[in-house]
């Protein structure tokens, strides 16, 4: 058959790239118009076919725009030549971080996380997380610490990495199914390449953050790299979904006061991790799936003894591939037997707005567990709260969108354990 055939074919020239904590990202998310595939394709939020959902497709809103974002997965994002307007706010930016950290010893290593003969001094001024874990910048930079502990007790904050997967439509299913909403972290080029899977984020009410144009190594890059790295990453999911997120992740965690800065000067809140399920690191130094099961329960475990009694915390998971994916669906039940809430990013901070557009309102943290079904209670698809729109933008505004080309995705089969199996074996062979 001559797509799957084709398909099989781009998963293996696609290019590796490092997801969030040191693994090789995005096998299955090589797609758009690089490709020697074209063609239009329904949308089918039910369509559970790794091959079909994978395949690439033009997608008319942006077939003229590329030329204005850097290459697709090009590390490091650059400013794109003539782009005046990003020039302009970089100048900017650029002039408050050289005000306030003249003397940061940041830019360090390589973009693929190499830091041989880097000599960082101690004491850790720049307060580097890949250093120290340091969350907590000078209060003189003015600027707020890393999100990574919740206000809320008992509470799992939920977000997923390195999205839009091509394939993740048996994730996004299931999240509707239990009425759970996730902060979604997006790589712009994954989202310039699967745009209509970027949008059903937006369609099914999850929150959106910036997760950086080609997932490098931040502290590697020049000022005028993260801004680039940020910036555009922002303006995609402007352009591609209508929103424009206030919030961002670094890959691997790899973030310091320098960095925060360029981020706080495009509004963005660095949205770190306190628990790492280690999900993506499946087929990497001999990890196996049953590990990251402990990993899972050793969480799990924490929560049942306690260890969240006063706080709750950001995890760490991954829509980077079908195993992550599967993984995350099949330890729901035990996340939900042992924490209170599960709730987005959005949720746990009170943000009811949580995009420059107002138009968007999202539930704060007592409205969110009012809505949601019970702790402990059976995934019967959450019907009780599956009519309020929740957390979904204004109805209004995302149907208008001109981008918003959501097929129906009611009536969607919960996926079968077997589906995600398949792909799973075929990704394996790639790491
Ligand atoms: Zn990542």
């Amino acid at each position: 058959m001559l797509v799957a055939t084709a398909s099989i074919s781009l998963l293996g020239l696609a290019a590796a790239h490092m997801g969030c904590s040191g693994h090789n990202i995005a096998k299955r998310n090589v797609g758009g118009e690089n490709n020697v595939i074209y063609g239009k394709r329904q949308v089918d939020n039910a369509n559970l076919d790794v091959t079909a959902q994978c395949t690439p497709y033009t997608y008319a809103p942006m077939a003229n725009s590329k030329a204005k974002y850097p290459g697709i997965w090009v590390q490091p994002a650059t400013l794109v030549p003539g782009d005046s307007e990003a020039a302009a706010l970089f100048a900017t930016i650029n002039a408050t971080v050289q005000q306030k950290v003249p003397n940061s010893n940041s830019p360090h290593g390589t973009l693929k996380g190499d830091w041989a003969g880097v000599n960082y001094p101690a004491g850790d001024a720049d307060c580097w997380w890949t250093n120290s874990r340091c969350t907590t910048p000078a209060e003189s930079l003015g600027i707020p610490a890393d999100i990574t502990n919740l206000p809320e007790p008992e509470t799992w904050g939920l977000g997923f990495d390195d999205g839009p997967n091509c394939s993740h439509n048996a994730l996004y299913n299931f999240l509707a199914e239990n009425n759970q909403k996730a902060t979604m972290f997006f790589i712009g080029s994954n989202v310039i390449d699967w745009p209509v899977q970027a949008i059903r984020a937006r369609d099914d009410g999850h929150h959106i953050c910036v997760h950086t144009w080609s997932h490098p190594y931040m502290t590697a890059l020049t000022n005028e790299q993260v801004f680039a790295e940020l910036y555009y990453t922002r303006q995609v999911i402007k352009e591609v979904i209508g929103v424009t997120p206030t919030c961002w992740r670094p890959p691997f965690g790899d973030v310091d006061n320098r960095v925060r800065l360029i981020a706080a000067g495009l509004n963005l809140t660095n949205v770190l991790w306190k628990n790492d399920t280690f999900d993506w690191s499946v087929g990497t130094n001999n990890v196996t799936a049953a590990d990251v099961t402990n990993n899972y329960q050793k969480i799990i475990t924490a929560a049942g003894q306690g260890q969240y009694a006063t706080q709750g915390l950001t995890v760490l998971n991954h829509e980077i591939n079908n195993f992550t994916m599967q993984e995350f669906i099949e330890q729901y039940p035990n996340i939900k037997g042992a924490f209170k809430h599960i709730v987005p990013i959005a949720a746990a901070m009170n943000w009811t707005h949580p995009y420059v557009e107002q138009n968007y309102t999202f539930q704060d943290f007592n409205e969110y567990v009012a809505g949601a079904p019970a702790s402990g209670a059976a995934s019967s698809g959450g019907a009780s709260a599956a009519g309020s729109g929740t957390a979904t933008g204004s109805a209004a505004s995302a149907s208008a969108s001109k981008a918003s080309t959501k097929g129906s995705g009611a009536g969607a089969t919960r996926p079968a354990a077997g589906i995600l199996a398949v792909a799973i074996a075929a990704t394996a062979l790639l790491l």
